[in-house]
């Protein structure tokens, strides 16, 4: 077997938002590095999932001449409506925010546009091969696809999501591990529907949470909540389509219909490992922490973590300088808390309890008042705003 051995002085296993924003800032930084997916590039390009971009984030892409496309094709978001019990509130958090505004570019179009800007600075990106072992210590080697590549590095960055390798190269009783498992899953749609509002809409009701995400002139995204023990083939289109009516429905509203295009179940989990780091392996986005959908706050953290390594890097490449690199889990671990903290929120606001339990009537008249909380556009509101567009 013809093997070919590489040395770099950064491997990055993982070609999603965090691994290819991460190699894109070293190249810039002159750092050399190597990127390896497990997928083809067709495959990766095909995944349709995030697609709220907080303005942090939007302008982090903007300073490294990485937004065009998303400027050009992508929209400003600044209204959510919130609705419950037939009625709804528009929630102008742009406005609290002095006018900053989230985006929505879908993350399949994000994570086309980076491999390009990495193979214009010259760098190299191997799809369709899987990362298979690391071994850890003062000169890392990472061995992929059958032994077909082997990597000498300096540095191992995992950017490989949750269900990646590079976290379970760390020894067991290394890293403390908090999850939590919530009690029903995400029914995720995509269809071929123009959006049904202008803006974002989360619908409380005593069946479960619904949710209209944009994506763009032509395509929609909706969440339903349903059991844990749900599988995709209970929902049939016309299911769906029911059930959205009757969870989002609000007078003289109307629900633009389509073909499905896809749908999928998503398990509402979230996950910390800590630290961040372990030896020369750093763990960027998923592969260190998983958030539930809710919110939209896991591609944004993998961007601003892969950005925060990027700078520890730098600084330790150009000027042996080692202290932000090794205070980048300490750096992170707090504002993925928040996000973690934030997505919880939404979680206990707009989710039904289980009408199994006694004080389920009880739990929807709590909600409701925190949402009249959040209508009066007091200090409430003014956190969420903040949160949501990713200020705090
Ligand atoms: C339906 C849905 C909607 C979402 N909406 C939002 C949203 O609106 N906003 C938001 O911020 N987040 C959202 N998220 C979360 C977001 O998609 C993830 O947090 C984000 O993809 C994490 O990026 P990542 O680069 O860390 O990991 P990933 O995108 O998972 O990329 C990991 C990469 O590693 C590769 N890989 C895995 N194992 C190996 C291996 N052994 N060797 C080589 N390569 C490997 C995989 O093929 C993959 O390409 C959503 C998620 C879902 C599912």
């Amino acid at each position: 077997m013809e093997c070919e051995r590489i040395s770099t002085k950064v491997c990055i296993i993982g070609a999603g938002p965090a691994g290819m924003l991460l190699s894109n800032l070293l190249l810039r930084a002159k750092i050399e590095c190597l990127v390896v997916d497990r997928l083809s590039r067709e495959e990766i390009f095909s995944r349709a999932r995030a697609g709220l971009i907080e303005h942090r984030n939007v302008e982090l892409l903007k300073t490294y001449g990485l937004a065009d496309r998303m400027l050009l094709e992508g929209h400003a978001h600044s209204c959510i409506e919130f609705r419950a019990g037939g009625k709804g509130f528009l929630f102008d958090y742009a406005k609290l925010c002095g006018g900053r505004s989230s985006w929505v570019y879908p993350q399949q179009e994000l994570v086309s546009d980076l491999p390009d800007a990495v193979l214009r600075a010259g760098g190299d990106i191997r799809f369709g091969v899987p990362a298979e072992k690391i071994e850890l210590g003062a000169h890392p080697i990472v061995t992929c696809n059958g032994g077909k590549l082997v990597i000498d590095c300096d540095f191992v960055v995992g950017c490989d999501g949750f269900h990646g390798v590079s976290r379970t190269a760390i020894p067991n009783g290394a890293l403390r591990e908090f999850a939590r498992q919530y009690e029903f899953e995400w029914l995720a749609v995509l269809v071929q529907a123009p959006p049904s509002s202008a803006h974002a809409i989360y619908a409380l009701h005593p069946r479960g949470f619904a949710g209209h995400m944009l994506r763009n002139a032509t395509q929609s995204r909706f969440y339903l909540q349903v059991d844990q023990n749900s599988a995709v083939e209970d929902w049939p289109d016309q299911r769906i389509w029911t059930e959205l009516g009757i969870r989002m429905a609000k007078d003289g509203w109307v629900l633009n219909k389509g073909p499905v295009i896809a749908r999928s179940l998503l398990e509402m989990r979230s996950y910390v490992g800590e630290p961040m780091q372990y030896e020369r392996l750093f763990l960027v986005g998923d592969a260190a922490h998983i958030i539930t959908p809710a919110g939209g706050k896991g591609m944004n953290l993998a961007i601003q973590d892969a950005e925060e390594l990027a700078q520890g890097l730098r600084a330790l490449y150009a000027s042996r300088d080692e202290n932000r690199l090794g205070r980048y889990s300490a750096t992170r671990l707090p504002r993925v808390w928040q996000a973690m903290e934030f997505s919880n929120w939404m979680i206990e606001v707009m989710h039904a309890a289980s009408t199994d339990r006694s004080d389920a009537a009880y739990t929807l008249r709590l909600q409701e008042a925190r949402l009249e909380h959040l209508a009066r556009k007091g200090s409430l509101a003014a956190d969420f705003a903040e949160a949501y567009v990713g200020l705090a």
